[in-house]
């Protein structure tokens, strides 16, 4: 029996459950384990919680994890009540899927301001993650600027953006609803680096920006190239410069109260303020021929009450696994780390990709172990049952999070599918029974 421990129950750690499933058969165990009491990773905290079609690919996770030979394992963090090294004499393979939870940091002067958020605190925040649901951020302000021209931006500006009607039928939790609500924001800036031709948006997320109820986009029509270049772009990112062109085809004039500003060719530079975020100072940047930015010595301020740094992310370390701190990934080649030690998804290549990015990752990490052909025998999960017990480390199982969901379904306001237990306690008092 082949004994796999996948450590991080995100979409790359599911695919990677899929994939062994499909490689091994009934050969495999298959062990996956998370540091919070529920399933899903990024599709749970990640994704906006206005996109539930994207969401409902965890109802293909939650079928492999009823497979007899998968268990989800909850409330472990390892690292912490388990080591990586402690697995690796337990299972013949150890796969990290931990994804990229943390901010990657501006460096920037004023960075450390109070209203200076970076995304995955932010979108942790709306989405009910344990880590940042205290998060609290200045709403009260009149303008915020988003850096980033990548669709986590988008997902940010337009959230801040939607009206409360907009929101029905979305997962956000009651305290981002409420205080979303209540926000006095009328200028969203989403400020890039570099221009239209380098956006790392998507068509369809760029479109959202055109549909909104209350929200104008305003773009420069002298920020875009000339529109003969078009053709040789690829066919997504020819879409993006065609919805550009038409945002700024419409003007700036609109009877909707709310504006998001395309700032492109503009790098921050430092955010002032007394005391809290006033504005972000960025330079006008003039691309080289390989569409590399670099500063022209002119700079402007962008005032606004809140700056949410949408920049990209990096894996958290973990104790005894070789990092990469310039990638902020996982020190790996092509997925392998050490012997019997494995990373996919982000933590393998980097915040980037979509959901189905990480699927093709399951499978070669598959093929990994396969080749590297594991022998002699390990103990598996029942090693690891006994060392959680000699420990008292108390796990949440897949019937246990079926209790949260059920949990959260019921309590859910009138039009949202779930109103999500936000603190780790509360979820671990229903499992108990309280
Ligand atoms: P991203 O697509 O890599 O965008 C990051 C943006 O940050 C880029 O525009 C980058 O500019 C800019 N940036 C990086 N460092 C900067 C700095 N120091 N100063 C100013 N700007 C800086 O990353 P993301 O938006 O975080 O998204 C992560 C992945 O998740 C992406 O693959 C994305 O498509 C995916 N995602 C998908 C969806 C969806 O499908 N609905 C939703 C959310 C996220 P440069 O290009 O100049 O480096």
């Amino acid at each position: 029996m082949l004994h796999v421990a996948i450590v991080g129950s995100g979409p790359a750690g599911y695919y990677t459950a899929e994939a062994l499933l499909k490689k091994f058969g009934d050969a495999v165990r298959v062990d996956i384990l998370d540091r919070l009491p529920t399933p899903f990773g990024l599709i749970r905290a990640g994704v906006a919680p206005d996109h539930q079609s994207i969401k409902a690919v965890s109802r293909r996770y939650e079928a492999t994890s009823l497979a007899d030979n998968v268990r989800f394992i909850g409330n472990i963090d390892v690292g912490g009540g388990v080591s990586v090294d402690e697995l690796l004499g337990l299972y013949h393979a150890v796969v990290l899927a931990t994804g990229a939870p943390l901010d990657r940091k501006l460096a920037v002067p004023g960075e450390d301001l109070p209203g200076v958020i970076g995304s995955a605190a932010f979108v942790g925040w709306y989405n009910g993650h344990p880590d940042h649901a205290h998060l609290d951020p200045p709403l009260d302000v009149e303008a915020a600027a988003i850096i980033g021209n990548g669709n986590v931006a988008l997902d940010v500006a337009r959230l801040i953006a939607k009206t409360p009607a907009e929101l029905e039928g979305s997962d956000i939790v009651a305290h981002a609803a409420d205080a979303l609500a209540a926000a006095t924001i009328r200028d969203i800036h989403i400020v890039g680096r570099r221009g239209p031709y380098q956006a790392s948006f998507t068509p369809k997320e760029l479109g959202e920006m055109g549909e909104l109820e209350r929200a104008h986009p305003i773009v420069w029509a002298q920020d875009l190239p000339p529109p003969e270049g078009d053709a040789a772009l690829e066919p997504g990112l020819r879409k993006v410069v065609t919805l550009l062109r038409t945002f700024a085809g419409a003007g700036t004039a609109s009877t909707k109260p709310v504006r998001v500003h395309f700032d492109f060719f503009a790098q921050p530079r430092s955010i002032e303020g007394d005391g809290k975020v006033e504005r972000l100072v960025v330079e006008r940047t003039r691309l080289d021929e390989d569409g590399r930015a670099h500063g022209t010595g002119e700079t402007f301020a962008i005032d606004c009450g809140l700056v949410v740094a949408c920049i990209g992310y990096r894996t958290n370390p973990i104790p005894g696994v070789p990092f990469d701190p310039g990638l902020g990934r996982f020190d790996n080649r092509d997925g392998r780390i050490a012997p019997g030690l494995y990373a996919v998804g982000w933590s393998r290549r980097g915040p980037s990709g979509t959901i189905g990015t990480n699927r093709p990752d399951g499978f070669a990490v598959a093929d990994l172990i396969a080749a590297d052909a594991p022998s002699g025998e390990r103990e598996g999960r029942d090693g690891l049952d006994r060392l959680l017990a000699e420990r008292d480390l108390y796990i949440v199982t897949f019937e246990d999070w079926r209790k949260i969901d059920a949990a959260e379904v019921a309590r859910a306001r009138a039009t949202a599918p779930r109103e999500k237990f936000v603190k780790v306690d509360d979820m671990l008092t229903h499992v108990r029974g309280g």
